[in-house]
């Protein structure tokens, strides 16, 4: 059972290792114009999906990419 104690970004999980939030980016683009917006996880936390800031439709996510 998840201790409330302890933050759930620090509990401890079977499969899975926790990273920086800040080593990966979700990148998006706008089905209209095609743009690309890249975002990191904490920000779609706080905002969700990014918004296309050339034509105000929200923005589809095709991948998430690693820093080397
Ligand atoms: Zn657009």
């Amino acid at each position: 059972m998840a201790d409330p104690a302890v933050p759930v970004a620090e509990r401890p999980h079977p499969l899975w290792t926790p990273i920086a939030d800040d080593s990966v980016k979700a990148n998006f683009e706008c089905p209209k114009c095609h743009k690309q917006e890249a975002v990191t996880p904490s920000w779609m936390a706080d905002n969700g999906s990014p918004i296309c800031p050339d034509c105000d439709t929200e923005m589809a996510y095709f991948n998430l990419v690693q820093s080397q």
